[in-house]
Formats: structure tokens, sequence, C-alpha cells
């Protein structure tokens, strides 16, 4: 990462009245979760993709049942990063608006963002595919039947999968306050996971994007990309503007 960069950002985000902060998967790496996109990092070497749907929740509940227990696991005991704190510090000052999310895993309430749109919705709550009726996170683990409706192989954490539709009022929320943002600043997301990848095209006003990886065709969609660690980045533009 560039000092010029992050001086840059740093000034980006001094000058603006309305920031929002749109968030991936690497947003969380640094925190221990793994993303999507790292192939070294595939569960069992099976791409989400392939079991994080409905049809393949039908098909083979048990490994998908594995799976999620694995991903429901995986949270327990997992803190924010510095990333997650700096973002929840610019909240409280006033910068940032609000956190456009598609992390299911509930980092940034945990550092203590309060305003925060979960478009893919949360690892952290359960519920029954067939009648919709919340349960227990013991409920889902233990692989029971639906204790409502009685229902066997369908408990699930309310999550949205691949091929579900986002929830409407998440959606249209997110697709607000980027329209209204002057500057967006985009974490840690491959941008491959649609509708949530058209978010950057709305916003008007200045767009950053930090990520590990080059990802192709973001020199268009963005005023300037730096390469790098959320963590890593946020801490140094935080120091930057003076904060602890
Ligand atoms: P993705 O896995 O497709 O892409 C993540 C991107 O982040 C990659 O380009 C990678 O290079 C980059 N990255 C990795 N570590 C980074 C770091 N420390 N700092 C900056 N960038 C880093 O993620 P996506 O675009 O969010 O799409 C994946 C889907 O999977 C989403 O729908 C999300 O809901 C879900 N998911 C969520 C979690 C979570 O909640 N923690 C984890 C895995 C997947």
């Amino acid at each position: 990462m560039k000092n010029e960069d992050l001086q840059l950002l740093a000034q980006y985000v001094e000058q603006a009245q309305r920031v929002v902060v749109f968030t991936g998967a690497g947003c969380s790496t640094e925190a221990g979760l793994p993303d999507f996109r790292s192939p070294g990092g595939w569960w069992k070497q099976i791409n989400p993709e392939e079991i994080a749907n409905p049809g393949a929740m039908a098909a083979n509940y048990p490994l998908f049942h594995e799976f999620y227990s694995h991903r429901v696991n995986a949270v327990h005991g997992v803190a924010p990063h510095r990333g997650h704190e700096v973002l929840a510090a610019w909240e409280r000052l006033g910068k940032v608006r609000c956190v456009v999310t598609q992390n299911v895993d509930g980092l940034h309430q945990a550092a203590g963002n309060q305003d925060v749109v979960e478009l893919h919705g949360t690892i952290r709550r359960f519920r029954c595919h067939q009648c919709q009726g919340e349960v227990g996170e013991a409920l889902f683990l233990a692989g029971v039947e639906c204790p409502h409706c009685g229902a066997t192989e369908k408990l699930r954490p309310n999550i949205v999968m691949f091929t579900e539709m986002l929830p409407q009022e998440a959606w249209l929320r997110a697709g607000e306050e980027v329209r209204a943002a002057d500057l967006l600043i985009v974490i840690g997301s491959s941008l491959k996971v649609s509708p949530a990848n058209q978010l950057p095209n709305m916003c008007q006003g200045k767009k950053v994007f930090i990520n590990a990886e080059y990802v192709s065709g973001c020199e268009t969609l963005f005023d300037f990309f730096i390469e790098g660690r959320a963590g890593e980045v946020l801490g140094a533009v935080h120091e930057i503007m003076g904060g602890e």
C-alpha cells in the first residue's frame, strides 16, 4: 500500500459528509474467517456455491448441515480486528453513516457499529426453511426436526444463499444510502456476487476500493484502488487522521 494513497483516503474521509462503507468477506479474514474466493480456504475443497444454495440443501442435507455447522462454529470466539474497530470509531465520529455488508458474521456490530445493513442475513440466527419459524443455534447444530412444523432436514441459518432473493428492506436501504453517499469505501470483496456488486455503480460520490488483490475492471469503477489488507489499511488511515 502506497503512503500517498493512504494520505488521499484520509483526506477524502475528512472532507466527506456522508461516508458509506460496503464490505465483503475479505473484511473478515484478518479476524480468522476465510473468504470464499481463496481456493486454499475452501472447506473440503468444495466450491461454497455448490453447497450454499437451496437445491443443494434439498439434495444433500447432511453435507449442507456439516458445512454450515462448520461455519457457525467458526464464528464462535472470533473477535473484530483493527479494521472493524476503525469503522466503528468513524461511525462514532459521525463520519460513517452506515456499513452495508455482505458478511453474515456480525463482526461490525461486535466492533460497535450501530447501523449495519446486512444484505446476506446473519449466521447468528436460524429458521426453518419450510415454515420460517425461528429456532435457536443449538437446535440447528443438533440437526433435529423443526419444533414448529415438524419438517425434517429443514433447519438453516438465516442467511441469503446463492439463488435466493436479498431481503427487500435491506436492499432498498443499501441503494438509498449508497446513492446519497459522497464517499463510498468498498472493502474486501471480489465484486462477483450479484446483485450486491451493483452497489458501487449507484454511487455518485467518490469511490475507493480496498482489497488484498486487484479485481479486474475496478479501475473504471473507482477513483482509486488500494491494494492491501483491510485492518492494515484502515488502521494506517485512522492514524494519519490522528485517531487512536
Ligand atoms: P469473496 O470471498 O468473493 O472475495 C473476498 C475478496 O477479499 C477477495 O478479492 C480477496 O482477495 C479479498 N481479501 C481477502 N482478505 C482480505 C483482507 N484482509 N483485506 C482486504 N481484502 C481481502 O467475498 P465477497 O465478495 O464478500 O462474496 C462472498 C460471499 O460469501 C458473500 O455473499 C458473503 O455473504 C459470503 N461470505 C461471508 C463471510 C463472512 O461473513 N465472514 C465469509 C465468507 C463468505
